[in-house]
């Protein structure tokens, strides 16, 4: 997957490719990405990205044209005849990061060109998966009081918001969206550790039944269907202090575990996040579980 992210301040990225798991990811050809300085297609010697709102109101808005050509450049391609970046085209720079690869276009695909914005869809683990099956990916931060509409319009596939409040700039909000992404592509993350996470469909490991050996209650939905979030975990000192490891996790007992696990995903959603019970399609056991959690009061 090819990942570019067009930015006013692109240093403000650098690090997160360079580091980690992502570093790992581009070492290994996974990854590759471009990490676009849209000041860098400003035709004036000011390199001026930004102007005031038509109708008035306080602060600034990113101007079309260069935006436009950094889009265009890219791999954007305007849904309308005329770029809205045509006018006064400028030479394309080179891209900031010197690992940027050739990616992505390579499969004739064209780029699904997000743009990162309060007012988008909320991100959640769904899209995530989604977006980690392109090709490429090019990520649009906004500034000031965001973007001309008009590039949104030509341009724009998905507006997504990483949740209801605001930011000053679309960067760290292009890094949650690319961090949520990446780690799904095939090789970049073993497939074991996604399989019991928040959100995935596989909700509580192995069976929640009495009998060990068991198979696990897989609460099929992904995207539409129930999902939980994670069990609480631990490792050692058994003791930390005066705070022990749950007995049952120690116990060998391999359906316990598993029940417990459900049990304990069942009352954090409970308490944190109802309303993906809500969307129903819960096996009988879980059903159970948590009419055992709402017996039990606050303290067990
Ligand atoms: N005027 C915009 C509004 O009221 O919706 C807020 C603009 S904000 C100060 C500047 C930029 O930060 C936005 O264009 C967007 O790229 C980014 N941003 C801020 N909050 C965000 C969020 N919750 N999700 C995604 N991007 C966000």
């Amino acid at each position: 997957m090819k990942i570019s992210v067009l930015s006013l301040f692109p240093e403000i990225l650098k690090g997160f490719f360079e580091s980690s798991i992502m570093k790992r990811a581009v070492e290994k050809g996974l990854i590759s990405y471009d990490l676009v300085n849209i000041r860098d297609f400003a035709t004036d010697r000011h390199h001026k990205c930004d102007d005031e709102v038509y109708g008035g109101g306080a602060g600034m808005l990113m101007m079309p044209a260069p935006l436009g050509r950094a889009l265009e450049a890219s791999g954007a391609r305007s849904r309308f005849e005329a770029p809205a970046s045509a006018p006064d085209p400028a030479p394309m720079p080179a891209p900031e990061s010197g690992e940027a690869a050739e990616g992505g276009a390579a499969s004739g695909r064209s780029p699904r060109t997000i743009f990162l914005t309060p007012s988008g869809r909320p991100l959640n683990q769904a899209m995530a998966r989604d977006f980690a099956a392109e090709d490429h990916l090019i990520l649009v931060c906004g500034h000031y009081e965001g973007i001309d509409q008009r590039i949104i319009d030509a341009y724009v596939d998905d507006e997504v918001s990483i949740g209801d409040y605001v930011l000053s700039s679309g960067e760290v909000a292009a890094l949650v969206l690319v961090d949520a992404v990446y780690r799904l592509v095939p090789g970049v993350i073993k497939g074991e550790s996604l399989a019991e996470e928040s959100f995935s469909a596989h909700a509580g490991g192995a069976s929640a039944g009495e009998g060990a050996g068991s198979e696990p209650p897989v609460l099929e939905g992904g995207a539409s269907g129930p999902c939980l979030l994670e069990y609480p975990q631990y490792t050692r000192p058994a003791d930390y202090g005066r705070m022990k490891v749950p007995d049952v996790l120690s116990s060998g007992h391999h359906a316990k575990i598993v029940r417990w696990r459900l049990k304990e995903q069942l009352r954090k959603t409970l308490a944190y996040r109802p309303e993906l019970l809500a969307k129903g399609g819960l096996p009988e056991e879980a059903l159970k579980l948590l009419r055992e959690i709402s017996t039990e009061g606050g303290d067990t």
